[in-house]
């Protein structure tokens, strides 16, 4: 009787423990990451690299008001930044109501690329493939696709001194220009500032002002604690979505 009592216990201690670790595994950050799994979203692969770099760029579409504008998002052309990247991903689907109709395009990079305040600044594995990947498969997509303005989302280790959260076009006088200064203007944390260089802009936002789409960057200090940086995300989605296009 004792033995079977024994044999009982390691046996609901077994099943405990297989079903904590499945429901961990369901919990994982990969898994939890993007709400944007429900079957309200349409989600295609456009790329899937199978060589270097590896990695794979997706798309969710029709996100908000079918009968809106179309508008763009990207995350991922810098893996590094993953941390707001993955804000937007969480922010954009607790919104129940927009004006316009939004599709994301996210680059996922196979690599290593860890994130701020776990590497020096100049130390930024995946810049460039995300760079290009970005031009090669991205960019084409969204000059072929209607979209009335795209904004690509950015983080940064606190490299531009007192701005920490600023929306930027880098083609001066462009139409992207001045969307992005409305947004600027609309919101109460996001300000308009130009910062000396930009790495990524000929890879993405200054072909797109280029060729007929109006475009600009969102960045954000990735040191910024959670709560704050969902609220700002929140100020970029909604003047973006209120923008006269
Ligand atoms: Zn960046």
């Amino acid at each position: 009787m004792l033995k079977y009592r024994i044999r009982l216990i390691i046996l609901l201690a077994i099943v405990v423990l297989v079903l904590g670790i499945a429901a961990n595994g369901l919990f994982m950050p990969g898994h939890e990451e993007s709400g944007l799994t429900g079957s309200d979203f349409v989600r295609e692969t456009i790329v899937n690299n199978t060589t270097e770099p590896l990695g794979s760029v997706e798309v969710i579409k029709n996100i908000g008001n079918p009968d809106g504008k179309k508008i763009a998002y990207v995350v991922g052309v810098h893996p590094l930044e993953n941390d707001t990247h993955r804000t937007f991903l969480k922010m954009i689907p607790t919104l129940d109501t927009f004006n316009n109709c939004y599709d994301v395009y996210i680059i996922n990079l196979s690599e290593d690329f860890s994130r701020y305040g776990q590497l020096l600044p100049d130390d930024q594995p995946g810049r460039v493939d995300g760079q290009n990947m970005a031009y090669k498969y991205v960019y084409p997509e969204i000059v072929k696709g209607g979209y009335a303005m795209a904004c690509d989302v950015h983080a940064h280790g606190g490299a531009y001194g007192d701005h920490d959260t600023f929306v930027f076009c880098p083609v001066s006088g462009s139409l992207g220009e001045s969307l992005a200064q409305n947004v600027s203007k609309s919101t109460q944390n996001v300000s308009y500032y130009d910062p000396e260089f930009t790495t990524s802009g000929p890879f993405l936002t200054v072909p797109l002002n280029e060729n007929g789409v109006p475009a600009f960057y969102f960045e954000e200090n990735s040191f910024f604690s959670q709560d704050v940086k969902d609220a700002h995300m929140l100020e970029l989605i909604h003047a973006i979505d209120n923008l006269k296009l």
